[in-house]
């Protein structure tokens, strides 16, 4: 082994005989069976074949590349291999009159039928062949198969493994688990899918649903649902500010019933429930930690704002924070015009704040003049420290990292106290997620509309129609209503060959003479980007070409049309989200998906289905299924998933079994769960303490 190869592995987190073991393979090779050289020859078209000969033949060709071909013979047959990139080693491993074992397909060559790039290994004809399937496993570059074959191999061999790998859960609890299989103990099952038997059935090995990576499966799980539940009673048994309205105190109204009385909208009767909820649970003296789904335009922001109107009433502070600074601030100017003729002084924090008024900002916050603090993740990075941070509210909650999460609960201002947190999403979390990553959140969904919304018509228009949808536009513009047209991409990138938004801007402008359109991009200054903002919901922009700076929280209610330009390069959620933009007001929406050919058939199914569903709960499944949960737990959290072996999709039957196991295991087995979970996190509780 050469020096840097162990450092590779640690690289890939294979720092341990319990790493090893459990860095298990994504599928198998079948040396197992031996072919002659004319078997081979027909076998090798359907299948790939492993034969072996004497090397008969070998030499550098140039048609017109330079190439290796080697020939082997066997019984008067043989067979010709071809290389196209080779090492001087392997030219002489394979020199005439060594005796080669090859695996590979047969395909037509320019010389008959032929082997390219095979696996080769010089072996005796009477070397033995493996009793067990050949496992592949998950490598980095420059780590080979050999490597990580021989290591796993010695870990599982390390004295530590028995131990290891005992069995800690009664057979029994698995077994109601697992009822339609015959269950596996982990060391059996772990040691199965390293080395599987010649005839194992390797279809249920390659899909994940064979009993020895059931076993795996639920052993995860199980851990999973576990340290869920503790977080959850080890948040119950921290500290908050309890927020209960205090009988005797002066015979004001609450703010945030000054605030309801304030508001030109009645709640709808789901937001009435969520805001009653969350109002419950501030009551409490154990912080909250609630997540608030609902579809995008259905009235977060004000719920959060009478929670923080109630935290404020009760003397502490509050953080809104959202993932850009476009929505940060607009929160900051819709909330200041609700909270400003309360009396609730307000700071706003943000990464392009100039360091005096930073300053300024920062030492309202920490004296407590300020009372509701507005920001983006500013608010966690720069030097905030609150004077008594009630309640932490986190809009988009998935562009946030649990990281994150943990950061804020360090700057409340208080050794004894956490805050109530409020997270909030527009994107629904499915079921299997919700069971799972966020089991320990508790839940509020808003499940209405405010009335007077139209549902939005969506439409997909191939880009050859543009001069068609254009003037269509035109006349939306006519009849003063405002639109939004949205481009992928700022700059030329040649690879992608994207329309860019400047070009489009120029365009547009250019036809629509008429009309005042704007552009708005993410390397715009912040300044910038607020003042074409200010415009457009002014109504001094008509026409808005913007990239997907857009995508979250803007709301502009006169905007109704928008134009979604290479519709087919964008995801599910993203498109859901662009075009909640859109009928925000009274008047009929469009939204119209321009997509360029050629289309590939999962981009055609996409669109399609944005023009049929608009529920987000059945957009956020799709999406799912698509691609894995990493997108919807957000980008810092995916590479921490705890779930490396269960499918969110095609186990979730396991989940809830696992669930119901959880339960009963904790109950009955405390010590054993503690057991449990030191195999399967170890160092990973960090993550569960958010
Ligand atoms: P989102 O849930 O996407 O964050 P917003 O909170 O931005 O939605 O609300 C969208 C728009 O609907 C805002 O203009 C908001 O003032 C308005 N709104 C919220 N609740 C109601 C209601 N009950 N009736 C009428 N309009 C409402
Ligand atoms: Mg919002």
């Amino acid at each position: 082994m050469n020096k840097r190869q162990p450092n590779a592995l640690q690289k890939m987190g294979l720092n341990s005989p319990a790493a090893l073991a459990l860095h298990l393979p994504v599928r198998y090779e079948d040396e197992t069976q031996l072919w002659t050289i004319s078997d081979a020859l027909k076998q090798g078209r359907f299948q790939t074949v492993q034969t072996q000969g004497l090397v008969i033949r070998s030499q550098i060709a140039f048609r017109p590349k330079r190439q290796l071909i080697v020939t082997i013979e066997d019984d008067g047959a043989q067979l010709q291999m071809r290389w196209l990139h080779f090492y001087p080693s392997q030219q002489k491993q394979m020199a005439v009159g060594a005796h080669l074992r090859v695996r590979g397909d047969i395909r037509d060559g320019y010389a008959g039928p032929e082997m390219v790039h095979p696996n080769v290994r010089a072996l005796e004809p009477n070397a033995p062949l493996p009793k067990s399937l050949t496992p592949v496993y998950a490598a980095s570059v420059g780590v080979s198969q050999t490597v990580i074959r021989k290591a796993v191999s010695l870990a599982l061999q390390d004295s530590s493994m028995k131990t290891w790998l005992a069995e800690i859960l009664p057979r029994q609890l698995i077994q109601t688990a697992l009822p339609e299989m015959e269950v596996m103990s982990l060391h059996d099952a772990v040691m199965y899918l390293h080395h599987p038997p010649a005839n194992a059935n390797t279809q249920q090995l390659l899909e994940r649903t064979h009993a020895a990576w059931r076993r795996v499966q639920f052993e995860e799980l199980l851990a999973q649902q576990i340290s869920l539940k503790r977080a959850h009673s080890v948040r119950r048994g921290r500290r908050a500010p309890p927020f209960k309205k205090k009988k005797t105190a002066s015979q004001t109204k609450p703010l945030s019933e000054k605030l309801l009385d304030s508001l030109p909208f009645e709640l709808t009767g789901a937001q009435k429930r969520v805001w009653q909820e969350i109002d419950v649970d501030m009551n409490h003296s154990h912080p909250m930690n609630r997540l608030l789904q609902g579809d995008v335009g259905s009235g977060k922001t004000v719920i959060a704002a009478l929670a923080a109107a109630k935290v404020i009433d009760g003397g502490f502070q509050v953080a809104i924070m959202a993932p850009t600074e476009i929505l940060a601030e607009q929160h900051y100017l819709k909330l200041r015009e609700w909270f400003e003729p309360l009396g609730v002084k307000m700071a706003w924090i943000a990464g392009s704040l100039k360091a005096k008024d930073k300053k300024m900002a920062q030492e309202q916050i920490e004296s407590g003049a300020a009372r509701l603090i507005i920001g983006t993740h500013a608010i966690i990075q720069e030097a905030v420290r609150f004077s008594g941070l009630g309640l932490a509210v986190i809009d988009e909650q998935h562009r946030f990292g649990v990281r994150q999460r943990l950061e804020i609960q360090q700057r409340v201002g208080s050794e004894t106290f956490y805050c109530h947190q409020l997270m909030m999403t527009a994107t629904p979390i499915p079921r299997t997620l919700s069971m799972t990553y966020y089991a320990d959140l508790d839940s509020s969904v808003i499940d209405e509309l405010p009335p007077g919304r139209k549902p939005i018509q969506t439409k997909i228009v191939k880009d050859a129609r543009r001069a068609e949808i254009i003037a269509g536009l035109r006349d939306w513009l006519n009849q003063g209503q405002q639109a939004y047209w949205v481009c992928p991409l700022i700059e030329e990138s040649e690879a992608l060959q994207l329309q860019t938004a400047v070009d489009s801007h120029a365009e547009l402008s250019e036809i629509l003479t008429e009309f005042k359109v704007g552009l708005i991009h993410g390397r715009l200054k912040s300044e910038e980007k607020t003042q074409l903002m200010t415009d457009f919901k002014g109504g001094h922009i008509h026409l808005l070409v913007a990239t997907t700076v857009i995508e979250v929280g803007v709301d502009v209610a006169n905007a109704s049309l928008m134009v979604i330009e290479h519709a087919e390069r964008f995801g599910y959620a993203q498109i859901h989200q662009l075009r909640g933009r859109v009928g925000r007001g009274s008047a009929d929406s469009v939204c119209i998906l321009l997509y360029s050919e050629p289309l590939s058939l999962a981009a055609k199914e996409r669109l399609q289905t944005l023009r049929e569903v608009s529920d987000g709960f059945v957009i956020a499944e799709r999406d799912l299924a698509l691609r894995g949960p990493g997108e919807l737990l957000g980008a810092k959290q995916s590479g921490d998933t705890m779930l490396r072996f269960v499918d969110l999709q095609r186990d979730a039957w396991l989940i809830e079994a696992a669930q119901t196991v959880s339960e009963q295991l904790l109950a009955e087995y405390p010590d054993l769960v503690q057991a449990h979970l030191a195999r399967w996190i170890g160092s990973r509780t960090e993550f569960l303490k958010a």
